[in-house]
C-alpha cells in the first residue's frame, strides 16, 4: 500500500477544464476545491493578461506550477524560426510575471514538407539555446516536456527523458524536465532517467492516465486510476530523486471530462489524487 500524496500538492492544469470555464472561473474553482496549484495555458492567460492573472492567482493563494507553453521551435525557414524565438521570449516574460515554477516547452515537430527529424532536433537545441539566457535573466526555469513518440511529427521531436537529459547536459543551467506520466510511462529507461535528472532538473510532474483502448491520439486521456499507468510507482521515483513539487492534473478529454461539470471534475481530481497517485 502506498502512502497517499499530500493534498496540498495537487495542481490544476487548465487544459483539464478548458472547454467550460474561463480562467477566472478556474482560479475561483481551485480555491473552492482546496486546490493550491494552477498551471495556465497561454490562450486562457490571454483572457486576463499576465499581470491581472498573477494578481488574482496570488489573492486566491495559488502557486503557479508552470506556464504552458513555449517551444515549437522548428520551422521551414529562418523567419519562422525567429518568430518562434520571439514568441518564446514573450512566454518567458509572462512566466516571470506569474512567478511560475517553470515555462513548459513542447519543443515542436518536423517542419511541413520535411522528413528530417534529426534536423528538427538540431533546430530544437538551437532554439532553446537562443532563449535560455533570457530565461536565466528572468529567473524562469525552462522545462522540456518529452512527448510520447506518436507526437514526434507534429508536436515534439523530443520523445524520451534521455533525450531531454542530453539537451540539459549540452545547454546547461536553467534547463530541466517536465515529467508527464502520459508521455513517458512506457519507457524502460524511465526510472534511470529520473534518477539521472535529479531534483535540480525535475521541474514539473504531470498526471493523468493511459486508457486502453485510446480512442483519439490527442483528446482521450484518462483520469488517474482509469488506465494502466502505475502513478504511485512513478511518483515514488521522482520523490526518491528529490522532487518535492506539485502534481499537476492535465487531462485532454473531448468526449468525457471536458463535457462534465468542472466542479464535478475537480472533486474527482482531488479524490483520485488521494486514492490513485
Ligand atoms: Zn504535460
Amino acid at each position: 500500500m502506498h502512502q497517499s500524496p499530500d493534498p496540498e500538492l495537487l495542481s490544476l492544469n487548465t487544459a483539464t477544464v478548458r472547454e467550460k470555464w474561463s480562467l477566472r472561473q478556474m482560479i475561483e474553482g481551485c480555491a473552492r476545491h482546496g486546490i493550491r496549484g494552477i498551471s495556465p495555458w497561454r490562450d486562457k492567460l490571454a483572457e486576463l493578461g499576465a499581470k491581472e492573472a498573477a494578481k488574482m492567482m496570488r489573492s486566491h493563494g495559488l502557486t503557479v506550477t508552470g506556464l504552458c507553453r513555449g517551444g515549437m521551435f522548428p520551422a521551414t525557414d529562418r523567419r519562422g524560426r525567429q518568430a518562434a524565438i520571439e514568441d518564446n521570449l514573450r512566454a518567458i516574460e509572462d512566466a516571470a510575471i506569474l512567478e511560475a515554477r517553470c515555462l513548459v516547452l513542447v519543443v515542436g515537430g518536423i517542419p511541413p514538407g520535411s522528413k528530417d527529424i534529426a534536423g528538427a532536433r538540431e533546430q530544437v537545441r538551437d532554439g532553446i539555446g537562443a532563449v535560455l539566457d533570457h530565461a536565466r535573466a528572468c529567473g524562469v526555469p525552462l522545462a522540456i516536456e518529452a512527448l510520447h513518440p506518436m507526437y514526434a511529427a507534429d508536436r515534439a521531436c523530443v520523445n524520451t527523458l534521455a533525450q531531454a537529459n542530453d539537451l540539459c547536459n549540452e545547454l546547461g543551467e536553467g534547463l530541466g524536465l517536465a515529467v508527464d506520466v502520459y508521455h513517458v510511462w512506457w519507457d524502460p529507461r524511465l526510472k534511470a532517467e529520473i534518477e539521472r535528472a535529479g531534483d535540480k532538473r525535475l521541474l514539473a510532474f504531470h498526471i493523468c492516465d493511459w486508457l486502453v483502448p485510446t480512442g483519439d491520439l490527442l483528446l482521450d486521456r484518462g483520469m488517474m486510476g482509469d488506465g494502466v499507468i502505475d502513478i504511485p510507482l512513478i511518483r515514488s521515483w521522482v520523490e526518491a530523486a528529490g522532487y518535492r513539487g506539485f502534481h499537476e492534473v492535465e487531462i485532454f478529454s473531448a468526449n468525457n471530462w471536458w463535457r462534465r461539470d468542472p466542479d464535478e471534475v475537480l472533486a474527482i481530481c482531488r479524490e483520485r489524487h488521494q486514492s490513485c497517485c
